[in-house]
């Protein structure tokens, strides 16, 4: 972990991009509440395909205007021609907007059409052949390894391309063994990876859908929080409070050991991402 020592600490909070009235009203709440812990930005995530594209983009500039805090959209190759990609970067541009977080992407089942760049790392060696310098590049590392990928090492070398390709800083997908993720900040130190890898965390707050995403990305529920949280049933309050218990407890070992900032995948909502902040004293320590 010694690598990682040396950046300024980065902390931020994840949003997507929300559909109806009363999802923009709930975000509109949330990242007022979030705003007032002052993180370093905010992401909107963005869908396969573009199927997000004007909502992200709406999204990220609303939070910007109305909370002054840097937003920055996510924006994903799979299913989208080079194109509309350059399109929307230009907007992006001219928006004044000056970090995104480049992906591949997932097209839902049953979708064809890959579009004209395969992976991450195309997509950010695009992204400065077009845009030169002018975007920090944040691109996802997997801990736990990507689920398609072929073996650990590939992935690991994979994970490699997208920052020599020119990503300046990567949020991991979540995982609940800091393990994981020291052994993978260990082995891109060994492959002269000098970039901070920001842990992603999911605060627990709803067992079938942690269960459902984990299922999805191969992020690992580890048994004994597995059944304990089976054994709350439908009691949500219980399940809150130890949600809350066992994240914190993650974060702070975490930073404890050198992790250079966290990212919360918020799920749109600010009640856990609050009291896990401040469980830390986030705000009394050297952002
Ligand atoms: P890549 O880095 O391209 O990797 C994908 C797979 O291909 C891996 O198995 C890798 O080993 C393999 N691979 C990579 N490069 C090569 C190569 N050159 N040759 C052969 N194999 C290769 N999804 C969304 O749709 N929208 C979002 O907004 C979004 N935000 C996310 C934010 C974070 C922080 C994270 C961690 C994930 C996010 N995702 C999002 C999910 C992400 O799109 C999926 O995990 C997707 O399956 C992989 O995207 P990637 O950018 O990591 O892909």
């Amino acid at each position: 972990m010694e690598s990682q020592k040396h950046f300024k600490r980065s902390f931020s909070f994840e949003f997507f991009p929300p559909r109806t009235p009363e999802s923009i009203g709930k975000l509109q709440t949330t990242q007022e509440e979030l705003a007032k812990l002052n993180p370093d930005f905010f992401s909107v995530t963005f869908g396969a395909g573009g199927s997000t594209r004007d909502r992200t983009f709406e999204t990220v500039q609303d939070i910007s205007e109305k909370t002054g805090i840097e937003a920055a959209p996510h924006i994903s190759c799979m299913g989208s021609l080079n194109e509309e990609i350059k399109v929307i970067l230009d907007n992006y541009k001219n928006a004044g907007i000056k970090r995104v977080v480049a992906l591949r992407g997932d097209l839902p089942s049953g979708s064809v059409g890959y579009g004209q760049l395969r992976y991450a790392n195309e997509l950010v060696e695009f992204i400065r052949k077009e845009t030169g310098d002018h975007f920090h590049i944040e691109v996802a590392a997997y801990p736990e390894f990507h689920p398609q990928a072929a073996n650990a090492q590939s992935d690991l070398k994979n994970f490699a391309r997208k920052i020599e390709a020119g990503a300046n800083s990567a949020i991991t997908q979540y995982f609940y063994n800091p393990f994981a993720y020291y052994r993978f900040i260990d082995s891109c130190e060994k492959l002269g990876l000098d970039v901070p890898i920001v842990a992603g965390i999911m605060p627990i707050i709803n067992c079938t859908q942690l269960l459902r995403f984990s299922e999805a990305c191969g992020a690992e529920i580890p048994r004994w929080i597995l059944l304990r949280l089976q054994e709350f049933g439908d009691d949500r309050a219980s399940i809150r409070a130890f949600g809350i218990d066992v994240t914190t407890e993650l974060c702070e070992e975490l930073l404890t050991n050198g992790a250079p900032g966290l990212h919360f995948y918020t799920m749109n909502q600010s009640d856990a991402s609050v009291k896990i902040w401040k469980n830390l004293g986030i705000d009394q320590r050297d952002k």
